[in-house]
């Protein structure tokens, strides 16, 4: 098959002249690595969220790892992550030689299932990770029982979330710590970068000391206190998130008007089950994720798309299913069914601000066509 040409695509950032400025500004100002833009970030999105301390990161995986470093998460510690998400939650675990544990998922929402996470918090168990699936928060108030109940810290993975709210509680301030991603795919975008909120003020020193190589500053010269990383954003890319974050309600904006239009769309057509957005919780539809039925063939469904030249992808990955979760873990595909389900069924539609009511009608007569030939 030849190539088609991409003319719908999945996702596109919204970055221009606003960026561009930011940028020429930090570069003449002879300031590079991590500092005064920072900290206007930093400061930008701990005002938007109530966060009492933000530290802006290299990406959501190194707020994740720097979270459960300054957590003391190690060796012979569990943490429970949903099985239904990007590889990253569950990876910075393993890094820390700490065991992952697997939740399956409710879904409806594509969010960890409260029930199979009280089933699985072990008395080895220190913190639970709850992924708010493609923006939508996860139902946090059974979650916080649990951990409440098993003594666990609750880092919330808002990769995808910053912006969304759970009955009046921004993401990302409801647990212990809240990681944010600022990858191209997300709520705004640095290019690369992420930011840990947290209201504790000793984790907050722990993770102020372990992004900068465990240093301490004392008399023009740093003591170095502990093993740390090197996690700091850098001011080019935070002057980015700066001009990102006077756009952020605007963007969100127009991300909920696609969605209305594609759930209107959507409705009652056969074999697609469109996202549900529960009560007191707002979603940033990071993600526009449908759930085809089981008989329909996915990823046949993509090919005859992307012939059309309408990317499309998969909702995200089920953990127990790749090769080295399946390995380490010993779990066969299927394991967590709805997880399972949710990954082989799962199918992302286009969404950014170059989408309007004329391609959503395209991407889906296009949808209702591959489904009707699959
Ligand atoms: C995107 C994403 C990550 C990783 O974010 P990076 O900034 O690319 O490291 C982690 N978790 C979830 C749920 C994500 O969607």
């Amino acid at each position: 098959m030849t190539d088609v040409p991409r003319r719908i695509w999945l996702a596109r950032p919204q970055t221009g002249e606003a960026e561009i400025d930011e940028i020429r500004a930090v570069m003449q100002s002879g300031y590079l690595t991590q500092g005064p833009k920072v900290a206007e970030f930093e400061g930008l999105v701990a005002e938007r969220i109530g966060a009492p301390h933000t530290f802006a990161t290299t990406s959501a995986t190194t707020a994740l790892h720097l979270t459960l470093a300054a957590l003391g998460i190690g060796p012979g510690d569990e943490v429970l992550v949903p099985d239904f998400t990007f590889p990253a939650t569950a990876n910075v675990v393993v890094q820390q030689g700490a065991t992952p544990v697997l939740v399956d998922i409710d879904l409806a929402t594509f969010a960890m299932d409260p029930a199979d996470l009280a089933r699985k918090a072990t008395t080895r168990a220190r913190a639970v990770m709850p992924v708010h699936p493609f923006g939508l928060p996860a139902d946090m108030d059974p979650i916080l029982e649990v951990a409440t109940a098993s003594g666990l810290a609750v880092i919330e993975d808002a990769a995808c979330a910053l912006g969304a709210e759970y009955h009046g509680r921004p993401v990302g301030v409801i647990g212990t710590a809240g990681c944010f991603s600022f990858h191209p795919r997300k709520s705004i975008t640095t290019g690369e970068g992420g930011m840990i909120a947290t209201g504790e003020d000793d984790v907050a020193d722990r993770i102020k000391l372990l992004r900068s190589h465990g240093g301490v500053r004392q008399g023009g010269r740093f003591v170095f206190e502990d093993a740390g990383f090197n996690y700091r954003l850098s001011d080019i890319l935070a002057a980015v998130g700066v001009a990102q974050m006077r756009k952020l309600d605007a963007m969100l904006r127009a991300r909920r008007a696609v969605a209305a239009l594609y759930d209107a769309a959507l409705a009652g057509v056969t074999g697609v089950t469109i996202p549900t957005c529960p009560a007191g919780r707002t979603h940033t539809y990071q993600t526009y994720a449908v759930l085809l039925d089981p008989q329909i063939d996915r990823d046949a469904v993509i090919a005859r798309l992307a012939a059309d030249g309408i990317e499309t992808t998969l909702g995200t990955y089920a953990l127990h299913a790749q090769p080295f979760f399946a390995r380490s873990l010993g779990c066969s595909p299927g394991d967590l069914p709805n997880s399972y389900r949710a990954f082989l069924s799962s199918l992302a539609l286009p969404l950014h601000a170059g989408i309007g009511p004329e391609q959503v009608d395209e991407v889906v007569e296009a949808l209702k066509a591959a489904i009707r030939s699959s």
